[in-house]
Order: structure tokens, then C-alpha cells, then sequence
């Protein structure tokens, strides 16, 4: 790491002690700051479909393989407002880019969950405009996702990734402008990622007004043109996961699915040892996630029971306060380490420009 928490790039691909050290360094920054609590929130996969190319993505216009669908808002509510698991104290809407999906399903999605429940409200759906993203957030969601996927612009554009790079940075600045809490992130192991663009993933992160960061390990989406790139070494994703907790104390990084088909069986709850501090249950109706098709068919599919198991296997507990409320007052079930929440400092910025 230099003065600036940047990791260095051996750190990135290390192994055996090394990697130990890292992984551990990592881990009890995260307990320093949040204890043993991690947040539990659940997705739901409103609409596959989409209208953005990106090549690593399943879901991809060019996919004519793929049946898509919109969900049904009245009965997601009802999954949402009665079939809740206790544990879940936030919910997660994600889409394709599909502007009707926003207008029909998740704007009166987000509506029911504020008024019928407590429980904080985040929304991953991709760009756009900015009338929608405010009516998103006076629907009463709070939290956006919007990941930059790669720092370099070069490779963003010939990855076909949504709208162009200059869009996304500035609609994540835009969204933290506004009063969002905003989530970012990158894809570890793309065909074609250097260790120069690694780092950059690191300052542009740095950088931005964000609240938290993801890495997704790179898996070759079935029906895309990289479905025959070999996929992400799972010890990069956590070796980078472990590394921006280290650069970054106070965000919200998440243990992510994918990190089990990068490691069958494991990679998940190694995240949980290598500093991720959310988790998330699958509460997409059966009926239809077979088509919410990011990477592969054969979905490894994260259940309350497959959740609440790694959280209590790895000597942790589900936080009882709910992530929206972690941002507004930066305590974790009463645990304060005393530090300022990060995104009023943020909030700050943001609006300083
Ligand atoms: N459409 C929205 C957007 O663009 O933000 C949200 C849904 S998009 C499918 C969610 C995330 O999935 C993307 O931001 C990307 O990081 C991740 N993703 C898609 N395909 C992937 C792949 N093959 N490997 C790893 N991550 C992938």
C-alpha cells in the first residue's frame, strides 16, 4: 500500500502469507469498525430486460435467446410485505436497463415498501434521467448502485458497457449530489484487464462520493461474445475485496454471489473472511430468475437458510438496524467506533464539488 491506501500489485495477486495477512488486516478493520454485525439485505429481479449491449452481460439486447420478463409489482409486493425473512432489513430492486420495469414496477415497489415497512430501500437499475432517478428517491428508495465496471475508458467502450463511461461517473456524482447513497464498484478478471486498469478501479473508487464498493469476479455470461474467456481467479476478487476495505474502513462492501461460481462451494464465505460486510438472500419469484441472466443458467442461488448458515459459520450476526439507517446515523446495532459515517463527509464533497 502507498500513503494513499493504493494497493500495490503484488499485494493484489498474492498468495499463501501474504494473501493471509492481507485477508486478516482486512478482516479486523472491518470488525473495528462494524463489530460482528453484517447487513442482510434481499434482491429482487423486477426485469430482464434491457436495453444496453454490454458484452460481459447475459442479459444484453443482442441475448434473442432469452425469454424476458417483467415482474409484477403487486405481487412482489406482497412476497416482499409478507414472506419477508425477519433478518432482512433491506431490500434491493435490480434490472436490466428498462425504463418501463422503473416506471411500472419499481417506482410502486418502492412506494409499498415506505409506506407498509421500515425497511431501507436500494435500487440498482442502470442510467437514467434524472427527473426518474428523483422520483425513484421521493418514492422513498435511498440507496443506488451503479457500478463503474472498469476505470479505464477505453476498455468501458469496448466492452460495450452502458451509455459511455463520462455518463456513468457523472451520474454517480449526480446521484451523491443529490442525496443518494451511492454504490460502485468494478469487475475483477474482464478479458483484457491489466494490472494498470486493477489499480485505476482503486483511485476512481477513492475518488468518488460513494458509500460503498462491490467486486464482482469476472464469470463469461452464458450467450455473450466473452462466453469462452476463461473466468476471474477468485483470489483476485477477494485479494481486491480485502484491499479496498484496507483503503477504505468505513464502506459498505459486499460478499457477492458470483464469488461462488468464481469458487464453488466457498468463495462466499471466504468473503466474509476477507472483509465484506453485506450479504444478500434471493427473493426473485422462482418462476422467472431462471431468465434474470447475468452469467450462467445454472444460478447459484443464495437462500435465507445458505445466508443465515455462512453468517453464523463465520462467528457473525445479522445486523437488526437497517443499512438506510447505518447511513443517516453511521451505527451498527449501537456499535459506534466513534469515527464520523463516511457519507456525510461525503455528502460534503458531493456538493463542494
Ligand atoms: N442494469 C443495471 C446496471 O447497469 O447497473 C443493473 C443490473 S447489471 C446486470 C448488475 C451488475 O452485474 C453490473 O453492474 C455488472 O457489474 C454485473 N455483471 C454483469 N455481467 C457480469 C459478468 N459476466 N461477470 C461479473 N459481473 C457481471
Amino acid at each position: 500500500m502507498n500513503e494513499l491506501g493504493m494497493p500495490a500489485p503484488a499485494s493484489l495477486h498474492s498468495r499463501g502469507a501474504a494473501q493471509m495477512e492481507l485477508h486478516e488486516q482486512a478482516v479486523n478493520l472491518t470488525r473495528k469498525r462494524f463489530g460482528n454485525h453484517v447487513f442482510v439485505r434481499a434482491v429482487v429481479e423486477i426485469s430482464n430486460y434491457c436495453r444496453e449491449n454490454c458484452s460481459y452481460c447475459g442479459m444484453r439486447r443482442s441475448n434473442r435467446q432469452l425469454k424476458r420478463y417483467r415482474a409484477n409489482h403487486e405481487q412482489l409486493a406482497e412476497l416482499l410485505l409478507d414472506h419477508c425473512p425477519p433478518s432482512v432489513t433491506d431490500v434491493n430492486i435490480q434490472a436490466g436497463e428498462d425504463p418501463v420495469a422503473v416506471r411500472e414496477v419499481a417506482i410502486p415497489l418502492i412506494r409499498s415498501l415506505r409506506q407498509n415497512t421500515s425497511r431501507g430501500v436500494s435500487v440498482c437499475v442502470g442510467l437514467h434521467d434524472k427527473s426518474v432517478y428523483a422520483e425513484m428517491k421521493e418514492a422513498g428508495a435511498s440507496i443506488y448502485i451503479l457500478k463503474f465496471e472498469t476505470a479505464n475508458p477505453a476498455h468501458y467502450a469496448q466492452l460495450e458497457a452502458p451509455a459511455t463511461f463520462e455518463r456513468r461517473i457523472g451520474d454517480i456524482r449526480h446521484l451523491a449530489a443529490t442525496g443518494w447513497n451511492v454504490s460502485s464498484g468494478f469487475i475483477a478478471g474482464l478479458p483484457g484487464q491489466t494490472d494498470a486498469d486493477l489499480l485505476e478501479n482503486f483511485k476512481l473508487a477513492n475518488e468518488l462520493p460513494l458509500a460503498g464498493v462491490s467486486v464482482s469476479p469476472f464469470i463469461p455470461g452464458d450467450e455473450t461474445p466473452l462466453s469462452k474467456a476463461p473466468i476471474s481467479d477468485v483470489d483476485l476478487a477477494l485479494n481486491c475485496m480485502a484491499a479496498l476495505r484496507i483503503m477504505r474502513p468505513d464502506w459498505i462492501i459486499p460478499s457477492v454471489s458470483a464469488l461462488n461460481l468464481a469458487e464453488p462451494g466457498s468463495g462466499y464465505r471466504r468473503g466474509l473472511r476477507t472483509g465484506a460486510n453485506l450479504v444478500t438472500i434471493n427473493m426473485t419469484p422462482s418462476d422467472v430468475r431462471g431468465d434474470y441472466l447475468l452469467y450462467k443458467r445454472d444460478r447459484f442461488i443464495m437462500t435465507e437458510e445458505r445466508i443465515l448458515t455462512a453468517i453464523a459459520a463465520e462467528g457473525l450476526v445479522p445486523s437488526s438496524r437497517s443499512l438506510a439507517e447505518f447511513y443517516r446515523t453511521g451505527r451498527v446495532n449501537g456499535y459506534d467506533s466513534g469515527e464520523k459515517p463516511a457519507v456525510k463527509r461525503f455528502d460534503v464533497d458531493a456538493v463542494n464539488g
